[in-house]
């Protein structure tokens, strides 16, 4: 399903064309479709169905309230890696009982918050964090219900910058040293060990790496369950990829059924934590031309959205395919250029040598699979207001995070007395 197209000559988002929104908020603005975060939801959750699974969305894909309402909606719990995204779960609609807080360096208040509220389980990635958690629990009387994170070691086969199964990487506990970490588990006062957690990475490509990680954790829950650990879960992460540019991610269907493969045989319930797959190609992020440099040999499109709007090209290199929103003409020749940023930095690049229609000043361009770690990453570098957020429905279309005021950035900071 593409939620984002040419009708009439000018690139809409479902029934709304985009100039009408720029036209309310400004540019640049994130905007999101509901059709294709259904669609998206629909894709992964009807291959799990009649299995024992529950999919918690990994909010820090995206964390606007709308975006995560529009998924809980459907069904989806929440993954969530600090107490702010908690409380965005739970502020969305998503009960306690479909939250997993996840993450390796959670405080003892974000812990105390998630004990208190009663979250499904904290996936827990280190034995200090471990010994912190029971403290903090058995203090309010409780025990938290817990996965330890294993780490694989598999090679998740991405980008190295979103790699995170390797054993030199910081996340999860070493799977090789996890018998005696359960062990430790069951015997402190706070803690109620329940599952076991992986996650090997994001944008994966391949389904191999997932079986490999999959696998090893399901011998691990057999081994616990030897040792008198009632272990009837298992959290296998998210990860799966999306389509960028020509890339062929994994068929859901054939994903699903390693997961049933894998935890059926145990009668393990699974939770399930994609994020990327459910929002990535559901967002665009829409900017406006500010000049057509033509320089020696090399010419330049300079937008008005910039790195601090979306980081991704910046941080890892990220493809992502940039249109004109006015439909180019049959036959329009493309020419190769950079298109970049205003802000102040080489790396406020989006694109060298991109072969674009021609794109006049003023004129309107998208960058599409801009749903997923687009505005959540995005920064006030060089004083630039965080950018609107627009979700749109049919021919509907909401303000779903306005754009603050400069006054309001200014507002935050104080100079103090002595000066
Ligand atoms: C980031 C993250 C996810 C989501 O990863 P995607 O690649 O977006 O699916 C899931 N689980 C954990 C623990 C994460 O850190």
């Amino acid at each position: 399903m593409n939620a984002f197209t040419y009708r009439g000559g000018v690139l809409h988002a479902e029934a709304v064309p985009l100039p009408r929104i720029a036209e309310s908020v400004g540019t640049p603005f994130y905007c999101y479709s509901t059709a294709a975060l259904d669609a998206a939801w629909h894709a992964f959750a009807d291959a799990f169905a009649g299995s024992d699974v529950t999919i918690c969305y990994a909010v820090k894909a995206n964390s606007n309230l709308a975006v995560i309402r529009t998924l809980a909606q459907r069904g989806a719990g929440a993954d969530v890696v600090s107490v702010g995204e908690m409380r965005r779960a739970l502020a969305a609609g998503i009960p306690p009982e479909r939250i997993v807080f996840s993450g390796v360096g959670k405080t003892a208040a974000e812990m105390a918050e998630a004990v208190e509220a009663g979250i499904y389980q904290i996936n827990v990635e280190s034995l200090p964090e471990l010994r912190a958690l029971s403290a903090v629990a058995a203090g309010l009387g409780r025990r938290a219900p817990v996965a330890v994170r294993v780490n694989p070691d598999v090679d998740a086969r991405t980008h190295a910058k979103i790699s995170t199964g390797r054993k030199e990487n910081k996340f999860g506990i070493d799977i090789d040293l996890a018998r005696a970490v359960y062990a430790e588990a069951a015997a402190l006062p706070g803690i109620r060990p329940v599952s076991v957690a992986v996650h090997i990475g994001s944008q994966l490509m391949e389904l191999e790496p997932f079986r490999m990680a999959f696998e090893r954790v399901a011998e691990l829950v057999r081994v616990l369950r030897e040792d008198g650990h009632d272990i009837r879960r298992m959290d296998l992460g998210g990860g799966l990829g999306i389509r960028y540019r020509d890339e062929a991610p994994p068929s859901h269907g054939e994903y699903a059924r390693i997961v049933r493969e894998v935890a059926g045989a145990l009668g393990c319930h699974v939770t399930l934590e994609p994020g990327r797959a459910l929002v990535g190609n559901a967002g665009i992020l829409v900017s406006s031309v500010i000049y057509r440099k033509e320089g020696v040999g090399r010419n330049f499109l300079i937008l008005d959205a910039a790195m601090n709007d979306l980081m991704r090209p910046s941080l890892y290199d990220a493809w992502h395919t940039i249109v004109p929103v006015k439909e180019p003409g049959p036959g329009s020749a493309v020419q190769p250029i950079d298109v970049v940023g205003p802000v102040c930095e080489s790396t406020d690049t989006f694109a060298v040598q991109r072969p674009l229609p021609p794109v006049a000043e003023g004129e309107l361009v998208a960058f599409l699979s801009a749903g997923a770690y687009g505005a959540v990453m995005a920064s006030t570098y060089n004083t630039r207001p965080l950018i609107p957020e627009v979700l749109v429905n049919g021919s509907d279309f909401a303000v779903v995070r306005r754009r603050p005021t400069i006054e309001e950035i200014l507002a935050a900071e104080a100079i103090p007395a002595w000066l």
